[in-house]
């Protein structure tokens, strides 16, 4: 199980370890990467991830790390479905790239459905 941690930290960038906001990155696994809330915008990943476009079992997927930040860049916080793209977690080789329920839900509660 990975984390895809994401504190009040927060330009799309992938960075080592200590990068300038007290928060810095622990290393391969762990925390993936974290984003500020909103106005902030900044969104930071983990260099040393083992990255990938098509994850196979030790790798992570760069695009379901990217939407969960996105999420949070807008004011999500993490959702308690594991089926979730806000779910806290992610296993290697898994892509979560499609919102679910609960995703919908949280993002029209903060900006509406029109
Ligand atoms: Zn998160
Ligand atoms: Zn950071």
């Amino acid at each position: 199980m990975v984390a895809l941690l994401c504190y009040r930290c927060g330009s799309p960038d992938i960075i080592n370890g200590d990068h300038g906001d007290g928060i810095p990155f622990d290393g391969l696994g762990g925390v993936l990467g974290h984003s500020f809330f909103p106005t902030d915008g900044r969104s930071h990943y983990d260099a040393t991830e083992n990255w990938s476009d098509d994850p196979g079992l030790y790798e992570t997927d760069l695009n379901s790390a990217v939407l969960h930040e996105i999420g949070h860049l807008l004011g999500l916080g993490h959702s308690q479905d594991k089926n979730a793209v806000m779910f806290a977690t992610i296993d290697h080789g898994v892509k979560k790239r499609e919102l679910q329920q609960d995703d919908v839900e949280g993002i029209q509660t903060l900006y509406g459905t029109t």
